[in-house]
């Protein structure tokens, strides 16, 4: 259930970033008093509708996590340096901003003594697992800095659970996309990558032979799902679960529904694959349904219409 937010204090860290603002709209569409804690190393101040108060500050830093935190009732922390390769390049930088900075979040949360927190994780998480399906309690090793940040972030979060009590959900976010997702620079996601690619009447890139697959969701269902993670029975807390739809496309299919969305005749052009990439990623999403009520709405047609559309715009 979503709780009622009317005039609730709330705080969504990595607010002017793309899912955080998507969370930032729906949050503010519901009447919360929203405060976003963002330093805009990769987030945009143009991300950010009227009415949500930035604070713009680093995560690293403790006293501005505790600043941020006073007084409200809900944490939203999705605030974090993202991409594999990113990772694979500078594994100190992700994981000072992702560990640490996950830790200065949870403590602040704990000192204000906030109703909830709602963090984001990832399904790279899964790392190495072997079956396709990834669930929840079938972790495998991780595969790069980035996921092993993540796979800190789940550890951290069930400590603080167990040492002082607090409610804490993590959300496995499973390739998220949609409108103001950046396509710049070396660590854009691919669908936004693609979408540029064949706007610009260049060939999209695929790194590998194209049959590593994904689980694309939607952002608008990330939303929803950390909505429903705030307001979940106090007994779904203290676990991580998939947000994602449970379906399967392969980049080269993906590749080609973009170009057939975008109206463009160039073939892919092919690159040696990324380190730190995983084959395939699959989510069982059953866990968040029954605990969470979360049910993935957009398929990947209506999303990528969608996400055209706004890239369009
Ligand atoms: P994003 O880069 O658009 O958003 C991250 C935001 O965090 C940005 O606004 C950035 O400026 C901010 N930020 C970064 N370092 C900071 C710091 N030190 N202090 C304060 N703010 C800082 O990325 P996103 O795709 O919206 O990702 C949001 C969250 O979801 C991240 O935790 C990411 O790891 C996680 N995630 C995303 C996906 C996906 O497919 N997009 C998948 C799995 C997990």
């Amino acid at each position: 259930m979503i709780p009622e937010l009317d005039g609730v204090p709330v705080l969504v860290t990595g607010g002017a970033g793309f899912i955080g603002s998507h969370l930032v709209d729906a949050l503010l569409a519901r009447g919360a008093q929203v405060r976003v804690l963002d330093d805009l190393s990769t987030g945009r101040r143009e991300n950010l509708p009227a009415g949500a108060k930035l604070l713009e500050d680093d995560i690293r830093d403790v006293e501005a996590c505790r600043a941020a935190c006073a007084g409200v009732a809900y944490v939203f922390h999705q605030a974090a340096l993202g991409s594999v390769p990113r990772s694979i390049a500078d594994p100190a930088a992700t994981v000072a901003v992702n560990v640490a900075g996950t830790a200065n979040v949870l403590a602040a949360a704990r000192d204000a003594q906030v109703r909830r927190v709602v963090y984001a994780s990832s399904s790279s998480v899964y790392g190495d697992a072997r079956p396709v399906l990834k669930r929840e309690g079938e972790e495998g090793r991780p595969l790069s800095p980035y996921a092993a940040s993540k796979v800190m972030n789940e550890e951290l979060a069930d400590v603080f659970r167990r040492c002082y009590g607090m409610e804490i959900v993590g959300l496995r976010y499973f390739n998220i996309y949609g409108p103001r997702q950046s396509p710049e620079g070396p660590y854009a996601a691919v669908i936004p990558r693609f979408l540029r690619a064949c706007l610009a009447g260049e060939a999209p890139v695929i790194y590998g032979d194209g049959t590593q697959s994904r689980d694309f969701t939607f952002v608008e269902d990330a939303v929803l799902a950390n909505l429903l993670a705030a307001g979940a029975p106090a007994e779904a807390c203290g676990r991580a679960y998939n947000v994602a739809r449970g379906e399967r496309t392969t980049v080269a299919e993906l590749a080609e529904r973009i170009l057939e969305a975008a109206g463009s005749g160039l073939p892919p052009r092919h690159e040696p694959p990324r380190a730190g990439d995983v084959p395939h990623s699959q989510a069982d999403p059953a866990a968040a349904e029954a605990r969470l009520g979360f049910l993935a709405r957009v398929g990947l047609r209506e999303g990528l219409e969608r996400t055209l559309s706004g890239v369009r715009a």
